[in-house]
């Protein structure tokens, strides 16, 4: 059984009934354990379930982060918060390394936070094409390294290796190379109603539009 803490409030301060359900929810989806919510000190005043703010940004309100480890887990929570009645923004980071830039912090108020580190398969790839299939939690790290001795190398920034290569190029990241969007030929995309669809170029097997 989850249970929620009291703090969990809605975006005027009120406890939202609405909010609490979503979340647990959303951990009946990933598991409670993949749910974090703000702590308290000991005068009342939240704690940032986000960790450290490398940034050093004022730390956002935020009800939660959910952390899910598929892309269907990632599909159910986004369709959990379609019909609006949380009143919760969404924000999503790959591997939350933005430092300088905001770290994991959401640019408002009153968001649930979706990390999806978690999702972490490099689900294809083909070094003589050129080409690779990967999820959000992949580091520029890893997939460097499976390049290692090939005839092949990753367009690499000088920002950390732990950092994502998804991430980084949907934050219009600069590689050593060439800007990372360049490198960038198909994307799977949740809608906000939790629809998931591909655009771009995708390789012949996975070449699949809706998939939902
Ligand atoms: C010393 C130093 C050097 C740096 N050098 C470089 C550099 O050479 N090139 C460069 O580009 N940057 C650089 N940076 C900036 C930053 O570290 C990188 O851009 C880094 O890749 C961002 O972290 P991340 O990949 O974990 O992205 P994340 O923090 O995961 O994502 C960045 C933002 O993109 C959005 N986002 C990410 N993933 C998703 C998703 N799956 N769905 C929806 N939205 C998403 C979110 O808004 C998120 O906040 C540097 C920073 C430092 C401190």
């Amino acid at each position: 059984m989850t249970v929620l803490p009291e703090s969990v409030t809605g975006p005027h301060g009120s406890t939202d009934a609405a909010l609490r359900a979503v979340l647990a929810d959303a951990a009946r989806v990933v598991g409670a354990d993949r749910v974090t919510h703000p702590g308290e000190e000991p005068d009342g005043a939240p704690v940032t379930p986000l960790g450290p703010n490398v940034s050093l940004y004022r730390s956002r309100t935020v009800h939660g982060v959910v952390r899910p480890q598929s892309a269907d887990e990632v599909r159910r929570l986004v369709a959990l918060f379609a019909d609006g009645s949380t009143g919760a923004r969404l924000h999503a980071f790959s591997t939350g390394g933005n430092w300088g830039l905001g770290s994991r912090e959401p640019a408002a108020d009153g968001a649930v936070v979706l990390d999806l580190s978690g999702l972490d398969q490099i689900r294809d790839i083909d070094v003589a094409q050129g080409w690779a299939v990967v999820e959000p939690g992949v580091t520029q790290a890893r997939l460097a390294t499976l390049l290692a001795g090939t005839e092949r190398m990753l367009n690499v920034t000088v920002s950390s290796a732990h950092t994502s290569v998804v991430g980084n190029a949907l934050d219009r990241g600069v590689g050593l190379r060439h800007q990372r969007v360049d490198d960038l030929m198909g994307l799977e995309v949740v809608l906000p109603d939790g629809e998931t669809v591909r655009v771009g170029w995708w390789p012949e097997a996975l070449r699949v539009v809706r998939l939902n």
